[in-house]
């Protein structure tokens, strides 16, 4: 496997003159060709914002993303909308990304017309096949988007990510609106087209066990920052950060009949415009030392390709 995606330093400051919101301060990771990155926490943690900064749906702060080595940060306007067939996004709300007034059709056509790709004729073949490749049939291709469910909706933003033949797509929360018997079919979905396409993820969510379920490894952010990156099992046998375990003692055990004990968090997540000094979560932590309180730790590996930011190692 070589190195897909490679994100560096990458920063994200919202500032006002009062205050400085840190989205996403300082975050490091990589994606390898053909896997699934998961990275999960809860809402605000910037995992959404580090998935928008790397396509650059909003402009980083700082730091540099590199696609197949070439630094997409740096790219001009015109390379960048070029770049954007290699690079799709899924988003949450299939019903708000799809324009009600088009046809299915005319919708998943518009990033062919944008890109220059194929004549007339063989962009409505394109994606009448690909409807059919996302569970979906040619007789949907003149219906609107109001005349779907909620998962055929999804199916169509799926659609419409994968009509440029992208190599990487990140998911944002791609699953959270729909019922969980839904939930599986569209994650059973794209782990098919991830085959048949050979699509590398970054799949973002507040779902551990949506996670569990996609991911070959996992990265867990906390108040912009990463603070464990790890393989799936390693993650979920063995968590080492104590907010990781936090979070996967409210899940069930993936082994059937062990149980974890259920760590309660207490105090809400701060905010990323006042995080706490030090380590970010010092203040919810139950093994917090002294050093904590006052200096950061790093990303540090542990073993096998698991790192964690954490005085405790
Ligand atoms: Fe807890 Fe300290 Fe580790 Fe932060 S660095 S998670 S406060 S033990
Ligand atoms: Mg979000």
């Amino acid at each position: 496997m070589s190195t897909l995606l490679e994100v560096k330093g990458l920063k994200k400051y919202y500032g006002t003159r009062k205050e400085v919101v840190k989205a996403v301060d300082d975050v490091s990771f990589t994606v390898e060709e053909g896997e699934t990155l998961g990275i999960v926490g809860e809402s605000g943690c910037g995992k959404s914002t580090t998935g928008r900064a790397i396509l650059r749906l909003i402009e980083p702060s700082e730091g540099e993303v590199l696609f197949q080595g070439k630094p997409l940060t740096a790219l001009k306007n015109a390379e960048l909308r070029k770049a954007r067939r290699d690079l799709q996004m899924v988003f949450q709300d299939p019903f708000a990304s799809l324009n009600p007034r088009m046809t299915v059709g005319a919708i998943l056509e518009e990033p062919l017309k944008v890109h220059g790709i194929g004549t007339a004729t063989e962009r409505k073949e394109k994606v009448k096949k690909l409807l059919e490749t996302v569970g979906l049939t040619e007789a949907h291709y003149d219906r609107f988007p109001h005349e779907f469910s909620g998962g055929q909706r999804q199916r169509i933003g799926i659609a419409r990510a994968l009509i440029t033949q992208p190599k990487l797509i990140v998911a944002d929360e791609p699953v959270s609106a729909l019922d969980v018997s839904i939930q599986s079919q569209i994650l059973n979905l794209m782990k098919d087209l991830q085959e048949e396409f050979q699509l590398t993820y970054l799949f973002i969510s507040h779902d551990l066990s949506v996670v569990r379920h996609i991911s070959d490894r996992v990265g867990v952010m906390y108040l912009g920052r990463m603070v464990e990156l790890s393989p799936k099992k390693s993650l979920y046998d063995n968590p080492l950060h104590p907010y990781t375990q936090a979070l996967l003692s409210a899940v069930p055990h993936p082994t059937p009949g062990e149980k974890r004990e259920r760590i309660v968090l207490t105090g809400d997540v701060p905010s990323p415009a006042n995080p706490p000094s030090g380590c970010a979560f010092h203040t919810r932590c139950h093994a917090c030392m002294e050093i904590c309180k006052t200096e950061r730790p790093a990303l540090k590996e542990t073993g096998d390709g698991h790192f964690v930011a954490c005085h405790l190692y």
